[in-house]
């Protein structure tokens, strides 16, 4: 497995057994019927509640029965679901990014013991509304909102683009809050078995289609008072979710590229054209030593910003260059692998072509590479390109 510069030499025990067994889970579990899952769009449900008893939603949180490990360790295990397929790293960022982050966060006590245990554990399913069908870079534009009805609120809006939601018990839903000064956002623990909560499936995707997507109508929902995240009002609450999750796109997407690059460097060595295998041609090894080293260069991007989690020097700021390169890096070299895999390569006997597709939302979602790059232009000028 790609490695070039050796950072592996450096893990800890607990951070080797954390890659080791998300890889022989995704290798022994997932690998095989991937591609099918990707043809019927479908996701492997069964497997909700095994990732939950192997520790992959939120692992790095502390308490609720999640073990705190170290940054890294939540890095490498992003890595190898997403080596995997984007879908199935997809469910495990939601889950415990979007999800348990911000009740550990933000929740009450209650909150914490009635959700962190079960979504840990796969035994209930999470989602994260914000993007609204007028509403995606600028989520702060949202229409959603809540009003006051005795003890509790009532909420009315719509979201889409809405990963799990059809299969969800839960939906953590940001809305405006009409009954403060200034609507400020708010976020709401919504079960989705309430009346007035529809999700309906998105069917037409081209991408990430080893994942549930859907949408979530709210049509009148009372929630009683303590459905709210008591403890952050603002954009904030959303964004600093993001920001979690942000992190984990910035290691998966390596794990996608790592699997186009084996994938293509497998090809190159048993496919023979010309009398011997395409591997001893120049242009193919440009390919390969290219496509190396920007998985390299990522990787090093990806450890550094492990290290100022750990330390709590991160900013999202380094999140989003992390984001921004990983993911372009990724979506840029699943194509040049595709095409060493010449018309095999279009096909879901190989990763290249799935990755890739897989990679266009990747690019797309919690941010996009262009809202990104305005991030990283407003902190490098101070000027802000993105207000009007
Ligand atoms: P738009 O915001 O309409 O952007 C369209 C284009 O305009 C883009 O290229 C964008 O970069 C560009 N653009 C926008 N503003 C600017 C600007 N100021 N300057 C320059 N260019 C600009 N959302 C959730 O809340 N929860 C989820 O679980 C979730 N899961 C998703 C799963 C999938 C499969 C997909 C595809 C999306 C998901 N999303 C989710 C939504 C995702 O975050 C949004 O699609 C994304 O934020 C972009 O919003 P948009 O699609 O409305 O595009």
């Amino acid at each position: 497995m790609l490695d070039f510069v050796s950072l592996e030499d450096d893990l800890t025990q607990e951070e080797q057994l954390i890659r080791d067994t998300a890889r022989e889970f995704v290798d022994e579990r997932v690998r095989p019927e991937i591609g099918e899952h990707f043809e019927n769009g479908t996701f492997p449900t069964e497997l909700i509640s095994e990732m939950g008893e192997l520790g992959f939603y939120a692992p790095n949180l502390e308490g609720y029965g999640s073990p705190n490990v170290s940054e890294t360790a939540y890095g490498l295990l992003m890595q190898e679901l997403e080596a995997c397929d984007s879908g199935l790293r997809s469910m495990a960022s939601v889950q415990g990014a979007l999800v348990m982050y911000p009740i550990h966060a933000y929740g009450s006590e209650t909150q914490k013991e009635e959700w962190l245990p079960k979504l840990g554990q796969g035994e209930a399913v999470g989602c994260f509304g914000l993007t609204e069908p007028e509403h995606g870079s600028n989520p702060s534009g949202m229409e959603t909102y809540a009003e006051r009805d005795g003890d509790g609120y009532v909420l009315n809006g719509s979201k889409t683009w809405i990963t799990n939601s059809p299969i969800a018990d839960v939906a953590i839903v940001w809305a405006r809050d009409r009954s403060s000064e200034d609507d400020p956002v708010r976020g709401f623990l919504v079960e989705t078995d309430r009346d007035g909560v529809s999700t309906n499936k998105i069917t037409e995707k081209l991408s990430l289609r080893a994942s549930i997507t859907g949408e979530i109508g709210l049509n009148d929902v009372s929630v009683p008072e303590e459905n709210v995240l008591p403890n952050v009002s603002g954009m904030k609450g959303p964004l600093s979710c993001l920001t979690q999750a942000r992190y984990g796109i910035a290691w998966g997407a390596v794990g996608a590229a790592r699997d186009c690059f084996e994938e293509a460097r497998q090809y190159a060595k048993d496919r023979e054209q010309f009398g011997g295998p395409i591997g001893r041609f120049q242009l193919q090894q440009e390919k390969l030593a290219e496509m190396a080293t920007q998985i390299t260069l990522a990787q090093l991007l990806a450890y550094r910003i492990a290290d100022l989690k750990e330390r709590g020097d991160l900013r999202p700021q380094h999140i989003s260059m992390a984001k921004r390169n990983n993911v372009r890096m990724a979506r840029d070299q699943s194509r040049v692998a595709r095409e060493m895999l010449g018309g095999n390569g279009i096909t879901t006997d190989y990763s290249p072509m799935r990755h890739m597709a897989n990679l266009e939302t990747v690019y797309t979602y919690e941010g996009t590479h262009d809202i990104h790059t305005l991030v990283l232009g407003h902190d490098l000028t101070g000027i802000p390109a993105y207000e009007q």
